[in-house]
């Protein structure tokens, strides 16, 4: 580095560095439509690091040249695979001004922040119509999950007057813990808090479908009617978009005195449409909720929510005490309810969703998003070449190709074959999923810039995907 860039009176190179930014904003979010989804990065970046460093300049350069190629369009309006979802131009604006401020919600530092933080957590609660529930910010329904297996924990505690800060969670009755469909991150919070996969029972499937069996539910919690009792519902399974019925299990978890938890990280915003809110009624008598802001709310990683009716629980097994940690400030301290101490000023990116579009913009995105599943759907349903393996409840298409004798192995190959061809032409992203016994393709819509245009690519593909495979020689194994 020639000269200190870190002594810069007259803020030209700060000033420079944001023009830059601009620049490369603007080239990959106009890009981002038509850059290869194929995601096959192999180049070697290098990896040697100047000891005095090499100016800002350069490294920009660098990295448009080694890097910025290979980013992914996994924000753009065709990326299917997994549910991930893009970045509005307002929480754009909400995520760079909290990243360049670099604000802390809590009471020492950051009390603007704080309170912004509180009012969009109330904006959010009315838009979910969980109102009386009290929210926090997280890094995403992982974490979210975590939060929720503490507050349960506390909960059972508490009915049995135990301290588990002081004698750990060893010191609990035995918990059993039920799910049809529990999300892989369920799991790892298991771990993380202490329990294992053995408190988790599952529960049978309605015929056809990822929901849970509620008869089979009762009977499980009969049986274990000794035990201390959690039950993890999903309002959008991962594979197929299914839910729950919440009025179902709320209903089984007063009754035999269990703690409900929500997995909604996208499917819970089925809950601001007229057209979706059937799928999860009920949702206002969960005990906690766990979902995302950076899927479906279209706002950057990491945003996620933990909502709970008993936040003097989740507080009381998450407070931090230390002398230098005490104000007088009437704004809330969100370490004192979560996992992180310093965080980021999450809230900013969605205070700006919300004011920019308002209530009817953000649930416009989730119906069209519907609505073009539907349409994708709809186009299965009627081809010769695809069949659908679930209804279509949301926003996630659950399909694979057919075969002469729709034998399942043959299927998932041909399914294999088909988002090989698609990576190759790199149009749009999507990928398999374990269902049942199949493979089956799945394409998960949650980008606010998806349109019909897009799905049209997607049909055409699929179909000459089709017609390019079942005529082309197999390739022996
Ligand atoms: C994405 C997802 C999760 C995990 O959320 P993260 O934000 O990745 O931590 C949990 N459950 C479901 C149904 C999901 O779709």
């Amino acid at each position: 580095m020639k000269k200190n860039e870190l002594i810069d009176p007259d803020f030209k190179l700060i000033e420079d560095t944001v023009l830059d930014f601009k620049n490369i904003a603007v080239k990959f979010l106009s890009s981002v439509e038509n850059r290869d989804h194929s995601n096959k990065y192999k180049k070697k970046i290098s990896k040697a690091l100047p000891s005095d460093g090499q100016g800002i300049k350069l490294t920009t350069e660098e990295f448009l040249k080694d890097i910025f190629p290979y980013c992914t369009p996994v924000s753009g309006p065709r990326w299917f695979k997994l549910i991930v979802g893009g970045v509005t131009p307002a929480a754009l604006m909400g995520e760079l001004i909290s990243s360049t401020m670099d604000q802390i919600p809590d009471p020492f530092s950051g009390a603007m922040a704080a309170s912004i933080t509180k009012d969009t957590l109330e904006y959010l609660g009315k838009f979910l119509r969980i109102g009386d529930f009290s929210g926090i910010f997280t890094t995403g329904t992982s974490a979210s999950h975590i939060i929720g297996l503490i507050t349960a924990s506390e909960w059972i505690a508490e009915r049995h007057n135990i301290d588990i800060a002081q004698n750990g969670i060893q010191s609990l009755p035995e918990v059993a813990m039920f799910g049809a469909t529990p999300h892989v991150s369920f799991i790892k919070a298991l771990r993380v808090t202490g329990f294992s996969r053995k408190n988790l029972q599952l529960i049978d499937h309605l015929p056809g479908r990822e929901s849970m069996d509620l008869n089979h539910l009762e009977e499980m919690m009969k049986k274990n009617y000794s035990k201390e009792k959690i039950v993890i519902a999903s309002a959008g399974t991962i594979a197929s978009g299914d839910f729950d019925d919440l009025e179902g299990v709320s209903y089984l978890c007063k009754k035999y005195n269990a703690w409900s938890h929500l997995d909604g990280a996208f499917g819970v915003f089925a809950r601001c449409s007229k057209k979706l809110e059937n799928l999860i009624q009920g949702l206002e008598k969960m005990d906690s909720i766990a979902f995302d802001a950076h899927k479906w709310l279209n706002v950057p990683y990491e945003s996620g929510l933990f909502y709970t009716k008993r936040p003097d629980l989740q507080e009381k097994a998450l407070k931090v005490t230390d002398t230098y940690l005490t104000s007088d400030e009437d704004v809330p301290f969100f370490a004192n309810k979560g996992i992180q101490l310093s965080q980021k000023f999450r809230a900013l990116p969605l205070w700006f969703s919300f004011k920019a579009y308002g209530y009817d913009g953000i649930k416009n995105i989730i119906e069209n998003n519907c609505d073009l599943a539907q349409y994708l759907s709809d186009w299965i349903d009627h081809s010769d070449e695809f069949t659908l393996l679930a209804t279509t409840h949301l926003n996630i298409v659950l399909f694979s190709a057919v075969t002469n004798n729709n034998h399942p192995k043959e299927m998932n190959e041909i399914n294999l074959r088909i988002i090989d061809y698609i990576n190759s032409e790199g149009k749009f992203a999507c990928g398999t999923i374990h269902y049942n016994e199949y493979e089956a393709i799945r394409i998960a819509i949650c980008n606010w810039k998806t349109q019909k245009i897009d799905i049209d690519i997607v049909i055409k593909t699929l179909s000459n995907a089709y017609k390019f495979i079942m005529s082309s020689p197999k390739l022996e194994a």
